[in-house]
């Protein structure tokens, strides 16, 4: 009836490119090292999804050797393992992510955050939880040269579904 996952994934940052978390363009002078956009809150959620009806993962699904999603929205695929596990009659029963970081400060894009998330997985705001941590200046994170992320999801199957 319930199942559970987690995601985890990190990117190497670069002075340049744009830096996306979950759907939201952050104003900061490094972005995400990435065959795709390089949405690191997106990639752990889709790993969370997949994870919990043992899918595979988004490097499966979506491989970075294939230039189908070179510059990818990553919000897109995020969009298609949900649809993976909604045709298997679960939906999310709520979502809880951290974004660990240690600038720009992400507090101020949170809540917009929540809302792009809401609105590609149809939930309500009040499913989706996004927490920021710095990583006191020690590990990658911590010296700027990385941002990680973690999701765990919590899935309810509603119903028998369109495949197995
Ligand atoms: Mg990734």
């Amino acid at each position: 009836m319930y199942r559970i996952g987690q995601g985890y994934d990190l990117h190497r940052l670069e002075a340049g490119r744009p830096l996306i978390l979950g759907g939201i363009t952050i104003p900061h002078e490094k972005g995400c090292v990435a065959h795709s956009d390089g949405d690191a809150l997106a990639h752990a959620i889709t790993d969370a999804l997949l994870g919990a009806l043992c899918l595979g993962d988004i490097g499966a699904l979506f491989p970075d050797t294939d230039p189908n999603y070179a510059g990818a929205n990553s919000l897109d695929l995020l969009r298609e393992a949900h649809a993976l596990v909604t045709a298997r009659g679960y939906a999310i029963v709520n979502l809880d992510t951290t974004i660990v970081a240690q600038r720009p400060k992400l507090r101020p894009y949170v809540d917009s955050i929540r809302q792009a998330l809401a609105a590609t997985l149809s939930l309500s705001v009040e499913q989706i939880s996004v927490k920021a941590k710095t990583k006191e200046h020690v590990g990658p994170e911590g010296r700027e040269e990385a941002i990680s992320t973690q999701a765990i999801v919590l899935l309810l199957r509603e119903s028998g579904g369109t495949q197995d």
